[in-house]
């Protein structure tokens, strides 16, 4: 298997050095990066599978790394987070991060959730071939694209892997705990807000009707018209 690539984004010295340091032991090439413009130069330039990004960076912060190289290319996203609070922030911005962690933390911790965010873009990249159509949403699974009305509509890969989960059960209400288990993998029932955060950016980009909302329970995917 071609060895995998992880661009490190943090300011602070010692904590980039530590992951950098644990995710080479787990096999990874690593780049690394101190502020918001050589972070997007970097990851243009390298091209990696997945991004660590820390949020409070100079130059501008790991938001608008986030947004940057979400346009770019859709790529799994680990944010690092100061606080729990502003874990909490994130995630009702729905920024495009694929999931969170707060300092301080173990490198055991990071290296669990990396694998673990790999391995559920690789398996989902690997699901046989199948277009899914929605009205005049088309969704390609071997691409990874999704086109409303003719036009390609950019999603995270998490944002995707919701998406297509929705998809497959149209009409059906989905507990967003079950939620978490599927598209996630998390399956202690915490971080259910971490779901409401990507329908939201689902609706955002694919239009408000597209996800009904279940209050208490959980989301349905209604087939457009
Ligand atoms: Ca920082």
């Amino acid at each position: 298997m071609r060895e995998r690539r992880i661009l490190v984004v943090e300011d602070e010295r010692t904590i980039a050095q530590s992951v950098a340091a644990r995710l080479r032991a787990e096999g990874f090439t690593v780049d690394m990066a101190g502020d918001g413009p050589s972070a997007v130069d970097t990851f243009r330039a390298v091209q990696p599978d997945l991004v660590v990004l820390d949020v409070m960076l100079p130059g501008f912060d790991g938001l608008e790394v986030c947004r940057r190289i979400q346009a770019d290319r859709s790529v799994p996203v680990l944010m690092l987070t100061a606080r729990d609070d502003e874990t909490d922030l994130l995630v009702g911005l729905a920024v495009g991060a694929d999931d969170y962690l707060t300092k301080p933390f173990s490198m055991r911790e990071l290296a669990a959730r990396v694998h673990v965010l790999l391995r559920r873009v690789e398996r989902a990249a690997a699901t046989p071939p199948a277009a899914l159509r929605l009205g005049d949403i088309e969704i390609s699974q071997t691409e990874r694209r999704v086109v409303r009305a003719g036009a390609e509509v950019h999603l995270t890969p998490t944002e995707f892997d919701l998406l297509v989960h929705l998809a497959g059960r149209p009409r059906t209400v989905l507990p967003r705990e079950r939620l978490l288990a599927d598209v996630w993998g998390w399956a202690d029932g915490s971080g259910t807000r971490t779901v409401d955060s990507h329908v939201k950016a689902l609706r955002r980009k694919l239009g408000a009707d597209l996800i009904r909302t279940v209050h208490g329970v959980g989301y349905a995917l209604e087939v457009p018209a």
